[in-house]
């Protein structure tokens, strides 16, 4: 099987690399491409050249445009990224009956109530960033070829950057710390993704399972205060006197101005992916406390910044 994966290098990205290297010949880019291919999302004919050029199997998209406040001020930028490119992805892998995996977002629901969003629930995103994810779904449907659609939610990894990461260096930096709690969802990891993506796809491309829109978080629910005070108590477990932090100050989400709305109400219902795929999805906290081991206290230096 040759595979295609554009956005190497982000945090699901990086993470696919290791995932999918075993499923066959994989042609990794970024978006600077390589050896005359490109991987750029804002040049929409090299995509549709590379992909007519290279024939794969299984093309696999973990680009886009995820800067959500700033997607505000640039949306013609982030209907490029996350709506037109996948559109013209999925027109090429439908010419050549390729299989399209895509990741969308939380942010295409209106985040209002406090039941499990599932995948036929309508859409009705808030943001430039929500809006433009939700036409990238549509497009790919349209296109008419096989495909596999993850939503996912607060993903972390690692490397990158991300809430857990900015959590870790606050509490180094600071006595005290405000994290909003009335937003509720799963921190969902790049490792995970990946994992799920990598048989997912071979799966679905064998027959075994049908193609479709899937939320992929792992199990159960948080929200960013409670997401953020474990994250914070893990370190000072391993590092005690090295976390300055002393108080995790709850605070709603009208204390924080920010260019996007952002849903209250994040949570995915993952059973049809469990039970399409025969999977059983590990809590949360499993995840977290894996990468937290990975990346040790005190944390690398490197960006960490609100994701
Ligand atoms: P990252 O921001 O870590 O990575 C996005 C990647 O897209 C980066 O490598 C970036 O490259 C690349 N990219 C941006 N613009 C272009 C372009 N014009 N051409 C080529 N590549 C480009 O995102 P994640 O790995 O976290 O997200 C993966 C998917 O999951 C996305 O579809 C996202 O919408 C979705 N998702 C993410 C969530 C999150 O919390 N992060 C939550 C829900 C869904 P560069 O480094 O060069 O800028």
């Amino acid at each position: 099987m040759k595979i295609l994966l554009l956005g190497k290098n982000g945090q699901v990205g990086w993470e696919l690399q290791r995932s999918l290297a075993p499923l066959g010949e994989l042609v990794a880019l970024d978006r600077h491409g390589a050896e005359g291919l490109c991987g750029d999302l804002d040049d929409l004919s090299g995509l549709a050249r590379t992909v007519r050029e290279l024939r794969p199997h299984l093309v696999v998209n973990a680009a886009a445009h995820t800067a959500v406040d700033r997607a505000e001020s640039e949306p013609d930028l982030a209907r490029r990224r996350n709506a037109e490119a996948p559109g013209v992805l999925a027109q090429e892998a439908a010419r050549l009956g390729a299989w399209l995996v895509h990741y969308s977002t939380d942010y295409v629901f209106d985040g209002s109530g406090e039941a499990a969003w599932r995948e036929d629930d309508p859409v009705a995103p808030a943001s430039v960033y929500g809006r433009t994810k939700a036409e990238g779904e549509a497009a790919i449907r349209a296109a008419g070829g096989p495909h596999l659609i993850f939503r996912t939610s607060w993903v972390y990894a690692a490397r990158g950057g991300n809430f857990l990461r900015t959590m870790l260096r606050l509490a180094a930096e600071r006595e005290r710390l405000t994290v909003v709690d009335d937003q509720f969802g799963a921190p969902t990891g790049a490792e995970l993704i990946a994992d799920v993506t990598a048989l997912a796809a071979r799966e679905a491309a064998a027959g075994r399972a049908p193609g479709g829109t899937y939320h992929l978080v792992p199990g159960g629910v948080t929200n960013w205060h409670a997401y953020a005070c474990h994250v914070i108590e893990a370190a000072r477990r391993s590092a005690g006197a090295a976390v300055r932090a002393t108080a995790v100050d709850p605070v709603p989400s009208s204390a924080y101005r920010t260019a996007a709305r952002r849903p209250h109400n994040s949570r995915l219902d993952n059973h049809k992916l469990q039970q399409a795929f025969g999977l059983a999805l590990p809590p949360w906290q499993a995840g977290v406390d894996r990468v937290l081991t990975e990346i040790g206290w005190p944390p690398a230096a490197g960006p960490a910044t609100m994701a």
